[in-house]
């Protein structure tokens, strides 16, 4: 069963690209929400900050945490990427860092916060990329995480093992195949 972590941010457009896919999925909000048979997991935009500080609060995190240990398929978008992350730039605090990247948040700039490109992600071609207030990634800090896209020089997406973390916004469009990727994985 999938999990779309719902404490703040873009789950209902997630949940949107799930139905849209006829997928299953559970919205989690607490602990109680996880299933038994949680087998995949997404993890939203929205406020990296505060998505964290729920997920401790409501005590999501370790279960969260060994279940992406243990190779369970997660796709983080944005904010789900910076959750991800290893290392955070100019932040001591990260989350469940499995990803093995730095991230730098909001670095594009407050002003040109939002964006739209469209690029290459991995075998996808011509995706439709959308970027708010995004995140890039910085560094990889190790070399099995695969590049998917690099725009202006700079990496927006990345897979490693059962990982994909993403900067930008693929449930505000109505092209399905990064989750279809996912599904896959
Ligand atoms: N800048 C936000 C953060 O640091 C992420 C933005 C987004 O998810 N759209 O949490």
């Amino acid at each position: 069963m999938t999990g779309i972590l719902a404490v703040q941010g873009a789950f209902a457009e997630h949940a949107h690209i799930l139905d849209l896919l006829s997928e299953n999925y559970v919205l989690i909000r607490k602990k109680q929400d996880i299933p038994q048979n949680l087998d995949r997991l997404i993890l939203v935009g929205g406020e990296s900050t505060v998505q964290s500080k729920l997920i401790y609060e409501l005590d999501l995190f370790q279960i969260l945490r060994d279940k992406i240990s243990e190779n369970m398929p997660v796709l983080g978008t944005c904010a789900g990427l910076i959750l991800l992350a290893q290392e955070i730039r100019d932040q001591n605090q990260t989350c469940f860092g499995t990803l093995p990247v730095c991230v730098k948040r909001n670095a594009y700039g407050r002003q040109l916060g939002s964006f739209s490109h469209t690029g290459h992600i991995g075998e996808i071609q011509n995706f439709p990329m959308r970027f708010i207030r995004a995140p890039y990634i910085e560094k990889i800090l190790d070399p099995e995480v695969r590049i998917l896209n690099l725009t202006d020089q700079k990496i927006t997406a990345v897979q490693y093992q059962n990982q994909i973390g993403i900067a930008f916004h693929p449930e505000l469009t109505d092209d399905l195949r990064i989750h279809q990727l996912f599904l896959n994985l």
